[in-house]
């Protein structure tokens, strides 16, 4: 399989090397040349596979050229063998045509354990086998910041950076960071928002001096890796789902920040899975919302809201859907990313946002509704929804149509964004894992918001 940039410049590549590049080096991202397409017959034969299994069957038609099924197997069970539920991604029923997907068993309790525990022995496994030293460098809202560092802390070959908005992650997401002992892991606490460390980021990344000279790797949900780890836990809820004899179509409904998630369902329907609608919940930051309602894609004001990992304006994964929507077309995308820089917004015809909203459909779940929906959750079916995953069920109360089935996904468990459970005054339990991390002591750096103040902790690290 190769892979090439949005915007044209960049390929064919293999697939190690559109994981070690990230961004594109022309600016764009990266996506496989074709779309594998998984037929009828195939759909039949997964039903029955375990997680890990099924994982193996949908990454061989991404990376088997250049990884032996026998080393990629070895990678997928490593990958999630850490996981604490013997399905990795079970799916439990909370009412009528309503389904859970549980994304959280991972060792952070975020979905991104699913991506990024895999993402980590992969880059462990290309530094054995180029025999050269990776150095990761990543932004995160809360949870990839937590999970990136889970998936390489003590592995040899690579070290880690990871810049967080200072103060603006949860209590838990911030212990989970940082209380991280491992010399390879080293937390920027940095002074602004999430999009000022996901700029900085991208700044970096666009130095390819720099970013060759210091081996620089991704794991911001850009890396193609991602996208295809999370392919699979769409597979896997239809086949739970179809197993319980729930035939046809099936919609998704996805708390969406960076757009990382919701796309990887679309590559999952591309390749032919019968996805219904593809519901795309935000929060009160709502860039993604007004695209699908109107079509124009401008990133508002900023919003703190109880789900801060999808506290986003600018989505970094939006541009490979552009990618599709222009028939990928790259000369196109380039032109609506160069409009975009120049005047902040992207506009699209009506002849496109038709095809938008047969796509997806979208809502924005407001701070009030989003707490409310964990209450009603709670006291009618006992099932406690983290901030994150509410947005994606409210979303699906008011998106689906009568007598579709939808899976919400549940991106996070509730214990890591308690300060939005304790107003509704509900008491959890924590998990164990998470109890201890409050007596660790924690490891991070303040840094302001600059790319020349993260460079120069950078050079100290490094
Ligand atoms: C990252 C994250 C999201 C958003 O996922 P994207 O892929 O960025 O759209 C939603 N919920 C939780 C809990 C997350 O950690």
């Amino acid at each position: 399989m190769d892979y090439i940039s949005t915007r044209g410049k960049v390929g064919a590549i293999g697939f190690i090397d559109a994981v070690l590049m990230g961004l594109a080096d022309d600016g764009g991202l990266l996506v496989p040349k074709t779309i594998p397409q998984v037929s009828a017959d195939t759909l039949a034969n997964w039903r029955r596979l375990s997680y890990p299994e099924l994982a193996l069957e949908v990454f061989s038609l991404y990376m088997s050229e250049e990884i032996p099924r026998e080393d990629l197997k070895k990678l997928v069970d490593d990958s999630y063998a850490t996981f604490r539920d013997e399905h990795v991604t079970p799916v439990r029923r909370v009412k009528n045509n309503l389904h859970i997907l549980e994304l959280f068993h991972g060792p952070t309790f975020a979905f991104k354990d699913i991506a990024l525990q895999f993402l980590g022995n992969l880059y462990a496994y290309i530094s054995r086998r180029k025999n050269s030293i990776i150095h990761i460098l990543g932004a995160t809202s809360g949870d990839t910041g937590a999970s990136a560092i889970e998936g390489v802390r003590g592995k040899e070959g690579i070290r880690i950076c990871i810049l967080h908005p200072h103060g603006k992650v949860s209590k838990v997401q911030e212990l989970q960071m940082t209380t991280v002992d491992d010399a390879n892991v080293l937390n920027l606490s940095v002074d602004g928002n999430f999009d000022d460390c996901q700029r900085i980021i991208k700044e970096l990344f666009a130095d390819v001096p720099f970013k060759q000279k210091y081996h620089l790797r991704a794991i911001n949900s850009i890396n193609i890796a991602r996208v295809l780890a999370q392919t699979v836990y769409y597979f896997y809820a239809y086949f739970q789902l179809e197993n319980q004899g729930q035939a046809g179509p099936v919609n998704f409904s996805v708390p969406t920040g960076n757009f990382g998630d919701i796309f990887a369902g679309y590559l999952a329907k591309k390749m032919g899975l019968p996805v219904g609608k593809l519901i795309l919940a935000t929060n009160e930051n709502n860039i993604l919302e007004r695209f699908v309602r109107e079509g124009v894609y401008e990133p508002g004001e900023f919003h703190m809201t109880y789900s801060p990992s999808m506290d986003i304006q600018v989505a970094s994964n939006f541009e490979r859907y552009l990618y599709y929507l222009y028939g990928e077309d790259a000369a196109a995308v380039s032109a609506l990313m160069e409009g975009f820089k120049k005047e902040g917004k992207i506009v699209v015809p009506g002849e496109k946002l038709r095809q938008v909203q047969a796509d997806f459909a979208a809502y924005g779940v407001q701070n009030d509704e989003c707490l409310a929906t964990v209450g009603q959750y709670h006291d009618e079916y006992g099932y406690l929804l983290d901030p994150h995953t509410a947005c994606g069920v409210a979303a699906a109360d008011r998106l689906a149509g009568d007598g579709e089935v939808t899976v919400a996904l549940a991106t996070a468990h509730p214990a890591k964004f308690n300060e939005a459970i304790e107003l509704l005054q509900i008491e959890q339990t924590f998990p164990p894992q998470i109890e201890a991390l409050f007596d660790k002591p924690q490891r991070q750096t303040l840094v302001g918001g600059s790319n020349e103040a993260v460079k120069a902790e950078l050079l100290k690290f490094f």
